[in-house]
């Protein structure tokens, strides 16, 4: 992670954020080497100096200090969680009572929620502190924060490049040292691949696992709440805290850790034909077979393994897709929630409000949906979109009966730069190319660091993606922990 160590404590101790994880936080709030108070002003000076340039938060909260001190009390009143007192930046659709969320869009501008997401609750229950809120694609449409309404996020690794999206300020916000974790929400991809970017853990749970209540529904059949970290335990931490069954989402389940029974030995499903698939740099490509070598040095049995239809994801993902927001983003319409825009008569005040308040993308989006849900053409594209998601979710089950986990890359190409893709909506789209395949089926799937390569003299990570079966998050964090030697 990026330098910003030197914040002294009353006591005269330096926090070395860069080398801190939750679990090393907690063993020091635990032991007293600093308060919650301290961790979080450390944290607040590196946004503070760090933030104007890299665009990671929207706004920070005017009540960090009364959290930290709440955390601090219940350190205190020995009723401390592994959570209590930890700094985190959450991604501006998912709400918080009080506070603004605003998706990022100009139609939800100055909205403030009027409940608690669930995942969110559970963290504020245990004490955790959040900081703020973190920028992102509009209502989570994109893959590199430049459809945000306030201005795109830049890489802190490489500030002329994009920090990946759509929960890019949650990822930067990690990686800059802003954060020590940060929640993202993921419909085909958008916590792994700016975790990925950004050089950072990004763990999209297996869906139902984390309530949706209280998340800005895009793709109410792909979307679920996750973290961005810095290690995979982190990432297990953080998971463990936000899932379970909700009585306020019906599709929500157990999230326990122990549905899958661990193994002795996992072995790595790798599907190589998907290397041949256009537009995947050759480095990309280098790094994957490199990371397959480590697992077998590593010990891991792998096997080729084969999955036929998955070269129809991307497709069924932008038919499957698009169809829902259409219809979840109907209800911005001047009326319910933020902007309005008054016209002449009420179709107009929705024109107006609508035509003003979303960005080209999200526009984009739901005209597609809605010309995929129309009754001449729903058969021919949603029905049949629907029919490849079986099939899809068939050639997994079958696969899962030989191998644990499933490799790919999580991206076919480091962070680009700002403005490379943002005239060219299908070079965009397939930045997902790895990563819509888990949200259409189902699955957990984690992205980890797997090297880097250089461009124009800087270091980019690039970032490796395990999938398990449908509440496999164990295996996740067993293989990738190994993986990175934690
Ligand atoms: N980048 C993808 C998209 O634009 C994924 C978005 C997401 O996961 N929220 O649809």
């Amino acid at each position: 992670m990026t330098e910003t160590s030197g914040f002294l404590t009353s006591n005269g101790m330096a926090i070395d954020l860069t080398d801190l994880t939750i679990d090393k936080a907690h063993k020091h709030l635990k032991s007293r080497d600093f308060s919650a108070m301290e961790l979080a002003d450390a944290y607040l000076e590196v946004i503070e100096k760090k933030n104007p340039e890299i665009n990671a938060y929207l706004e920070i909260y005017d009540d960090v200090k009364k959290q930290a001190q709440q955390a601090q009390e219940i350190f205190e009143s020995k009723e401390e969680n592994i959570v209590t007192g930890i700094p985190l930046a959450i991604k501006d659709n998912i709400l918080i009572k009080g506070k603004q969320a605003s998706a990022a869009s100009k139609i939800l501008e100055g909205y403030t929620a009027t409940y608690t997401a669930t995942a969110a609750h559970k963290l504020i229950e245990k004490g955790a502190v959040f900081l703020g809120r973190a920028n992102m694609d509009e209502f989570a449409m994109g893959s590199s924060t430049e459809t945000s309404a306030f201005g795109v996020t830049k890489n802190p690794r490489d500030l002329s490049r994009v920090p990946g999206g759509s929960s890019g300020g949650s990822a930067a916000a990690v990686a800059m040292g802003g954060a020590l974790a940060a929640l993202g929400s993921d419909t085909g991809g958008s916590i792994r691949q700016p975790a990925s970017f950004c050089g950072c853990i990004g763990l999209k749970p297996t869906y139902g696992t984390v309530s949706r209540y209280g998340l800005m529904a895009m793709g109410s059949s792909l979307d679920v709440i996750g973290p961005i970290t810095k290690t995979v335990a982190d990432a297990e931490i953080i998971f463990k805290a936000i899932c379970g069954k909700d009585k306020y989402d019906s599709t929500s389940i157990s999230g326990s850790i122990n549905a899958v029974s661990p193994k002795k030995e996992y072995i790595i499903g790798i599907p190589r034909e998907i290397l041949e698939i256009e537009g995947i740099d050759k480095d990309v490509k280098e790094n994957f077979e490199a990371s397959i070598k480590k697992f077998e040095s590593l010990g891991f049995k792998t096997k080729e393994i084969s999955l036929s239809n998955i070269a129809y994801a991307l497709a069924s993902y932008y038919i499957l897709m698009p169809a829902e927001v259409s219809s979840n983003l109907a209800r911005f319409d001047g009326v319910k929630y933020g902007l309005h825009k008054k016209g002449a008569n009420l179709l107009e005040d929705y024109l107006n409000t609508r035509g003003e308040g979303f960005g080209v993308e999200a526009r984009r989006r739901i005209l597609l949906g809605t010309y995929v849900l129309s009754a001449g053409y729903y058969d021919a594209y949603y029905n049949k979109a629907n029919d490849v998601r079986r099939l899809i979710a068939d050639d997994f089950e079958n696969v899962f009966k030989n191998v644990d986990i499933i490799i790919t890359p999580t991206t076919p190409t480091p962070a680009f730069k700002i403005g490379e893709k943002v005239n060219d909506p299908l070079s965009m789209y397939l930045a997902d190319i790895f990563t819509v395949t888990a949200n259409i089926v189902g699955i957990p799937a984690l992205s980890i660091p797997s090297g880097a390569v250089i461009r124009e003299e800087k270091e980019l990570p690039l970032g490796l993606q395990l999938m398990a079966p449908h509440r496999g998050e164990h295996s996740l964090f067993m293989v990738g922990s190994q993986f990175l030697g934690e």
